[in-house]
């Protein structure tokens, strides 16, 4: 089966999770009635600082639903061009909230405040109605940047200035946390709502939580229920959330360390490796031949990656990946540079 680093989404719930989804308290969700819901529903938000949350099945459900709560459509939302909820959700805010994209760039996923400042256009019968603005931390494409408060917050002041609400797909929140050394509460202060994710690299099997204030998540959960997301007995689920809050947040660090090893070695080794300013759990590399050659290749040798542009590789540590697989990965890959470079 090999060593995966295609993603943190690969992991498998340990017999402690699995134990702890087997003796959940159920209930009907749809009613509220499921304790085990309604208990991540606020462990989750109180971990964030925030009223209220709403359990999802998926990353993509909370940003989707998060964006319908916050506009109304022809609405315009701000967002880097590298950011998840524009780049891998297919389209699904053009579809679902009628929303219009304003794209942003600038290095780590993250805008500065004047290229927010020269975006706004002013208010004129032409132009729609600025009314979010959407960031990522840590940011995916980035290579797992996490972003600090002091690059965050005047970019939110800029936003707050022209009346935007503030969204944070913040899928590896904890990754950011943990990696910047902060409470997630601060990293989540600034914003009016926030999704995480309990599928990546804190391995539970699915759902993620979108928090926000009461009045929010009391709106939100009507577009779960539009978008077919309102489950019943979901406690079962919801038990291996817990279960993650609770035991694999601080043991992130460990995925953080093995990635700092990898990208130094695989510098070492002669290749191109993009070092965010704050690293996390993935190693970006550039190569000199097609991302695709490089996969069949190293799987081969039992180690997946994945790829994130025609030439670059992502490959992502969590709870599934320990010394071993990286030492066999670094081994695969000292042989593969010898050959590309051959
Ligand atoms: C994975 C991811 C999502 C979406 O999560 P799914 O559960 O796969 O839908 C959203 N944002 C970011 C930054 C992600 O990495």
């Amino acid at each position: 089966m090999g060593t995966d680093f295609r993603s943190d989404t690969v992991t498998r719930p340990t017999q402690a999770m699995r134990d702890a989804m087997m003796a959940a308290a159920v209930g009907d969700d749809v009613y509220g009635e499921d304790p085990s819901v309604n208990q991540l529903e606020a462990v989750a938000a109180q971990m964030l600082g925030k009223e209220a949350g709403l359990f999802v099945p998926s990353g993509t459900m909370a940003n989707q639903v998060a964006i319908l709560t916050h506009t109304e459509r022809g609405d315009e939302v701000f967002i880097h061009q590298d950011s998840h909820a524009y780049y891998y959700e297919g389209g699904a805010a053009a579809m679902w909230s009628g929303i219009t994209w304003n794209l942003l760039d600038g290095p780590e996923g993250t805008p500065s405040p004047e290229t927010l400042r020269k975006s706004i256009r002013p208010k004129n019968i032409h132009h729609p109605t600025p009314r979010l603005l959407s960031l990522e931390n840590t940011h995916n494409r980035a290579g797992g940047a996490a972003i600090s408060l002091e690059r965050l917050i005047p970019l939110i002041d800029e936003a707050r200035s022209y009346g935007l609400g503030v969204h944070l797909d913040g899928a590896r929140l904890f990754n950011a946390a943990v990696a910047l050394g902060i409470a997630a509460s601060d990293l989540a202060q600034p914003f009016d709502s926030v999704s995480i994710c309990l599928s990546k690299g804190l391995g539970a099997p699915v759902g993620s939580v979108l928090i926000g204030s009461k009045p929010f998540i009391d709106r939100a959960r009507v577009f779960r229920k539009w978008l077919g997301g309102g489950m019943r007995q979901a406690g079962i689920i919801a038990a291996a959330g817990l279960y993650a809050l609770a035991n694999n947040i601080q043991r992130l660090e460990e995925d953080h360390i093995r990635a700092r090893h990898m990208a130094h070695a695989l510098s070492e080794m002669g290749y191109q490796v993009m070092l965010p300013t704050v690293p996390t759990n993935m190693v970006m590399l550039d190569l000199p031949v097609p991302a695709t050659e490089a996969i069949d290749q190293l799987a081969h040798e039992q180690v997946l990656v994945g790829a994130m542009g025609p030439q670059r590789l992502r490959l992502v540590t969590h709870l599934d990946i320990d010394d071993e697989g990286v030492s066999h990965a670094l081994n695969v890959f000292r042989a593969f540079a010898e050959r590309i470079h051959a």
